[in-house]
C-alpha cells in the first residue's frame, strides 16, 4: 500500500522544481506571443494566484481544438489569460460569451485582444454570472454551446453547473478552474490560513457534489490549481 507521505511526495502541486521543468520545457516555448504579454501582465496584479495557470490553458487549448467549438461562454475573465488563449485557438467563426462584474480587469487586457485580432469573437457581457446565466436560459435555445470554462466564485459553481448542463450540448466540455484550491482541499482545517477557509468549503461541497454527478464523465487533472473537466453525457 502507498503510505500518504509517498502520494504526496511524487504529486506535481508538491514539487515546484518540476512544475518549473514542465512549463520551462512544454509550455513556455509553445506560448504565443499575446499570451505571455497577458501572464507578465497578470503577474504584477495583487490577485495574480487566482489567474489560469499556462500548463491548464496549455490543456485547455488542446480541448477546445479536439472539439473544434462554434460557441463557447466562459464565465469569470478577471484579466483573460483563458479568455485570449480560447480567442486565439477557435475557428474565425466560433464566438465566445464572457460574462464578468468586472470590466475593468478586462479593460486591462483589451490593447492586447485589438492587437491580436480577436476582439470580433469575443461579446463580453458585464453581470453577475448567475443572471447574466439566468438570461441565456430565458432567452436562447437550450445546448447551444459546445465548450465552458468557468473561473470565478467558488461558491456559485454549483449553481452555474446546473445551469450550465442545459446551456452546453451533450457531448459539450465544461471546465472548472481551481478545483484543488492551492492544496488546501486536503489539508486539515486548522492548517488552512483563515482567508483560504471559506472558498476551500465550497470547493470541497462542489468536488463532492461534481464526483456524483451522472450527467457528465469527469476527470480532475492536478495541474495548475487543478481543473476539473466534464464531458455532458
Ligand atoms: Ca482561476
Amino acid at each position: 500500500m502507498v503510505s500518504l507521505s509517498n502520494s504526496i511526495s511524487k504529486g506535481l502541486l508538491h514539487s515546484p522544481e518540476l512544475r518549473e521543468y514542465m512549463l520551462q520545457t512544454f509550455v513556455y516555448p509553445r506560448e504565443p506571443e499575446f499570451l505571455k504579454e497577458i501572464r507578465l501582465i497578470t503577474s504584477n496584479h495583487p490577485r495574480c494566484l487566482i489567474e489560469t495557470a499556462p500548463e491548464a490553458g496549455q490543456l485547455i487549448a488542446l480541448l477546445l481544438k479536439l472539439t473544434n467549438p462554434k460557441k463557447t461562454i466562459e464565465i469569470g475573465v478577471f484579466t483573460g489569460y483563458p479568455l485570449v488563449l480560447t480567442a486565439l485557438t477557435i475557428p474565425d467563426d466560433c464566438k465566445i460569451i464572457a460574462i464578468d462584474l468586472d470590466r475593468d480587469a478586462y479593460e486591462m487586457e483589451l490593447p492586447i485582444i485589438k492587437k491580436a485580432y480577436i476582439e470580433h469573437k469575443i461579446n463580453f457581457i458585464k453581470s453577475s454570472a448567475l443572471s447574466a446565466l439566468d438570461e441565456l436560459l430565458n432567452e436562447v435555445s437550450k445546448r447551444i454551446f459546445d465548450f465552458a470554462f468557468i473561473d470565478t466564485d467558488r461558491v456559485s459553481y454549483q449553481k452555474y453547473h446546473e445551469r450550465l448542463l442545459e446551456l452546453v450540448k451533450v457531448g459539450g466540455i465544461i471546465v472548472y478552474d481551481n478545483t484543488l484550491w492551492f492544496g488546501t482541499v486536503a489539508m486539515p482545517e486548522e492548517c488552512v490560513k483563515e482567508t483560504m477557509k471559506p472558498n476551500r468549503q465550497h470547493i470541497i461541497e462542489f468536488n463532492k457534489f461534481l464526483a456524483s454527478d451522472t450527467h457528465v464523465k469527469i476527470s480532475q487533472v492536478p495541474i495548475g490549481d487543478g481543473i476539473t473537466i466534464c464531458w455532458q453525457l
